[in-house]
């Protein structure tokens, strides 16, 4: 099999949304123009760098587009389509077909149309570009934080960080929380409809990826801001207190790969916020405050508690 017949066996189907004129097969995709505004981005996954290289190919095509389609839910964005490059060492059928029905699993549930990519020859890497829309002056950014603003997060913090500290022997978990932790190391929900129900309610947004505290500080960095963080607020699982004793706080500060929403939603909104929290199975964690003055400082731990230099960045597969 050639680049063009594993395009046309695997990554060729009818595109969903009327603004793709046309996708995969051409010289390049076109998008006609919807009086939205188109928000752009990408990201790369390389094998034994961001995922151990013998991940199944589900996991893999699942997570190569989820991480890209929370950066649109970040921006509040509708998801659209992606482009997608793909690298391989050889064709393993195998392999590519779990990784293009776990890459279409993900596209189906966020109505997301495949319209064009690259494949060649070599080290296996991903690299997808995802294309969302927003109406005009609407995307969340990292900037409009202000002091007196409070802090949320979308869901449960440190989860994949467990199921990697479990997959690795560094942690030993009851039988029951496995499959949880793993699948949220392995197939994270970007969140969406979360992500564009905030619109018009948080200050500032921007996803968990490399970890709470890091994300905060780029957050609050493009704000201007500070800010006061209450360790006795994170959302953690039954899980992660059966953990805790290993992992403290760090895990859920430091690890990242949660791909949950950190936003901030200034006091006249907190109204219209609960009336979206409402409807997100097990609602929005009110973790902290944004204050005047830069930098993080933790509330609600052990005195003089910060989360060991690095963290656990260097764990990270
Ligand atoms: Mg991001």
């Amino acid at each position: 099999m050639d680049e063009f017949g594993l395009i046309a066996t695997y990554f060729t189907r009818p595109a969903r949304h009327a603004a793709v004129r046309l996708g995969v097969g051409d010289d390049a995709a076109v998008l006609a123009a919807s009086g939205q505004e188109h928000v752009l981005t990408t990201d790369t996954l390389v094998a034994g760098v961001h995922f151990p290289d013998a991940a199944p190919g589900f996991d893999v095509g699942y997570k190569a587009l989820a991480v890209n389609a929370s950066d649109l839910a970040a921006m509040g964005a509708r998801p659209l389509g992606f482009l997608l490059s793909l690298a391989l060492p050889a064709i393993d059928e195998t392999w590519l077909g779990g990784f293009r029905d776990g890459l279409f699993r993900l596209a189906d549930e966020l109505a997301m149309d495949l319209i064009g990519g690259d494949t060649v020859h070599g080290a296996l890497t991903i690299t997808i570009t995802a294309i969302g829309e927003v109406p005009p002056g609407e995307a969340l950014t990292r900037a409009g934080a202000r002091a007196g603003d409070r802090i949320y997060v979308s869901g449960l913090l440190g989860e994949a960080a467990l199921g990697f500290l479990m997959r690795a022997g560094r942690v030993t978990l009851p039988e029951e929380f496995a499959p949880q932790v793993l699948a949220r190391l392995d197939r994270p929900r970007p969140r969406i409809a979360e992500g564009q129900a905030l619109r018009g309610i948080a200050s500032a947004a921007i996803d968990v990826s490399d970890g709470l505290v890091a994300d905060l500080g780029h957050l609050t960095h493009a704000s201007g801001v500070g800010a006061a963080l209450d360790l006795r607020r994170l959302p953690l699982s039954d899980a992660y207190d059966a953990a805790f004793t290993t992992v403290g706080y760090d895990a859920a500060l430091t690890f990242g790969d949660d791909y949950e929403l950190v936003f901030t939603v200034p006091p006249e909104r907190l109204t219209a916020l609960h009336g979206v929290a409402a409807k997100v199975p097990g609602g929005f964690h009110y973790i902290g405050d944004i204050v005047a003055e830069p930098g993080l400082v933790f509330r609600g731990g052990p005195a003089g508690y910060a989360p060991a230099t690095g963290g656990y960045a260097h764990f990270r597969s």
